[in-house]
């Protein structure tokens, strides 16, 4: 079975369009069975009853509706956990992103995929979301070795076993195929048609770019460094202090000469001391850090299984 979770927040005028669109693509039966899983994220229109009535005539249709609205993370993570197929689209429920592409999303995972994200090869969005966008998907690329060209797109399909190991919140969805990567999924992208909103607004402005890039030392963070913090901070700590050490061990060994008392001026005694107080938090920090990670880490974050091999039956005994 294939499920496609479709998160929304005020989207009423392009559901019921959508649905039919959706529709088309698994109604012809080549694809198999579905679920239409519609996350109303605190949605304050009608979207709700829009998704009742669709489920009032599609048995394929299931609804979430979440208490208010708590992010488009959120969301994916309501319907990642009650989705039931083994292979798990993500579209937005703003028409955007267009159903008909979701045969060539299957081609492409079949190739020996577990991850396939779309890219906006030509965007219909105002400038001023388009390049920093560029800039921030250069930048996410290069820094976590997951390289695709449109890392924010929200047409993706994953193989369940992915969305079991990865687990998302605040605004991290647009990093889960970096954090596949990171556990040695295999990502790939295909570019898909991508269609002007037609209504409604879109939720995100430019101060994206600044959450982005927080989020981006977040996800770099968690994907090199989460089960040994204090290999990061300790090194940079471990070399100010060092360097706060001899600075300091200078200063001392100057001032044994009366003639240059008093070294109180001295841009080295400063720039030395700074560096021992800094070297030291960073260290103490990243034991802090250390010892939350040991309370917290589970075995199963520590790798991620491909496959197994157990005894055959033919090794067990008769009765
Ligand atoms: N969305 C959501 N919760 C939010 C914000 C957005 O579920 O808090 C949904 C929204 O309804 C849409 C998708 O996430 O289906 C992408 O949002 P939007 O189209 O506003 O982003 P853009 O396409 O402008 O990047
Ligand atoms: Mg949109």
């Amino acid at each position: 079975m294939i499920s496609v979770v479709i998160p929304l927040y005020n989207e009423e005028e392009s559901l019921a369009q959508l649905h039919a669109e959706l529709d088309r693509v698994f109604g012809a039966d080549v694809i198999g069975p579905a679920e239409l899983l519609f996350v109303d994220d605190g949605s304050r229109d009608g979207s709700w009853r829009v998704i009742q009535e669709a489920a009032k005539r599609d048995p394929r249709v299931r609804g979430i509706r979440l208490r208010r609205n708590f992010g488009k993370a959120a969301a994916l993570t309501a319907g990642f956990e009650s989705a039931r197929g083994k292979v798990v689209f993500t579209l937005d429920g703003d028409l955007q992103d267009d159903p008909a592409e979701i045969p060539r999303f299957l081609e492409t995972l079949d190739q020996g995929l577990d991850v396939v994200s779309g890219w906006k090869r030509t965007r219909h969005d105002p400038w001023h979301k388009v390049l920093p966008s560029r800039v921030f998907n250069a930048m996410v690329s290069r820094l976590t070795g997951c390289h695709l060209h449109d890392h924010n797109c929200g047409f993706k399909v994953y193989r369940r076993e992915v969305l079991r190991e990865v687990g998302i919140y605040g605004e991290l969805h647009r990093f889960v195929p970096v954090l596949a990567h990171a556990k040695g999924f295999r990502v790939g992208e295909i570019e898909v048609n991508h269609r002007p909103r037609r209504f409604g607004s879109s939720k995100y402005g430019v101060a994206r770019f600044i959450k982005g890039l927080l989020d981006l030392i977040t996800v770099r963070f968690l994907t090199r460094f989460s089960q040994r913090p204090l290999h990061v901070l300790g090194t940079i700590g471990l070399g100010l202090l060092t360097l706060g050490v001899f600075g300091l061990a200078y200063m001392a060994v100057v001032w044994l000469d009366p003639a240059n008392r008093p070294i109180g001026d001295r841009p080295l005694l400063l720039y030395s001391a700074t560096f021992l107080g800094v070297g030291t938090q960073l260290v103490t920090l990243g034991v802090l850090a250390e010892l939350v990670t040991s309370y917290s880490i589970r075995a199963e974050d520590t790798f991620s299984v491909a496959e197994t091999i157990e005894p055959s039956e033919n090794f067990k005994e008769e009765p």
